[in-house]
C-alpha cells in the first residue's frame, strides 16, 4: 500500500463565512445589507427575532416573513425555521431555551442583589420573578447566537 492515498485525499476546505448579505422587503423591493452582529443573529435561527428594518423605507419592525435574502429569494421566516427543522429535536429544544434560560439566571440573580443590597426588600419573589422574565426575552435576543457561537463554534452566516 503506497501513501498515494493519504497525499491524494482532498483538502478539508475551510470557507470563511461571507461578512454581510442583503435581503429584501418585498413590499417596497429595497435592500438592505446587513452584516456584524446583526447578520450573524440574523441568520442564527434560535437567535429570537420576530422582525427587522428595511433602510429605503424607514420600517422599523417588518415581520420576517416579509423580508427574503437577496440572493436566494427564501423569505427569512422560512429559511429560519427550515434550518431549526434540520437539526435534532433535542438540540433544537437546547438551543432554543439556552439563551432565554440563561439570561432568565442573570436577570433573576441581579435582581435579588439590587432588590437586597440596594433597597433592602426582604421579600424578593416579585422583582426575581419580573427580572427573570424580562432577561428571558433579552437573553435570546442577546445571549443565544453569542453563545453558540463562542461555546460551540457555530455560525450559521455561510448558511444558504
Ligand atoms: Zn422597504
Amino acid at each position: 500500500m503506497s501513501d498515494e492515498s493519504l497525499v491524494a485525499r482532498p483538502m478539508i476546505e475551510r470557507v470563511e463565512p461571507p461578512a454581510a448579505r442583503s435581503y429584501r422587503h418585498r413590499e417596497c423591493g429595497a435592500l438592505t445589507k446587513v452584516g456584524g452582529d446583526r447578520f450573524r443573529e440574523l441568520a442564527n435561527p434560535f437567535c429570537l427575532m420576530q422582525s427587522i428594518d428595511c433602510k429605503a423605507c424607514q420600517f422599523t419592525s417588518i415581520p420576517l416573513r416579509l423580508i427574503e435574502w437577496a440572493d436566494t429569494g427564501e423569505d427569512l421566516a422560512s429559511y429560519r425555521k427550515r434550518l431549526r427543522a434540520a437539526a435534532p429535536v433535542g438540540r433544537r429544544w437546547f438551543f432554543f431555551c439556552l439563551g432565554p434560560l440563561v439570561g432568565a439566571l442573570l436577570g433573576m440573580l441581579s435582581t435579588a442583589l439590587i432588590s437586597f443590597l440596594m433597597f433592602g426588600r426582604s421579600n424578593l419573589l416579585g422583582p426575581v420573578l419580573l427580572g427573570g422574565f424580562l432577561w428571558a426575552l433579552l437573553g435570546g435576543r442577546m445571549l443565544t447566537e453569542r453563545l453558540m457561537r463562542s461555546v460551540w463554534g457555530l455560525d450559521y452566516r455561510g448558511e444558504r
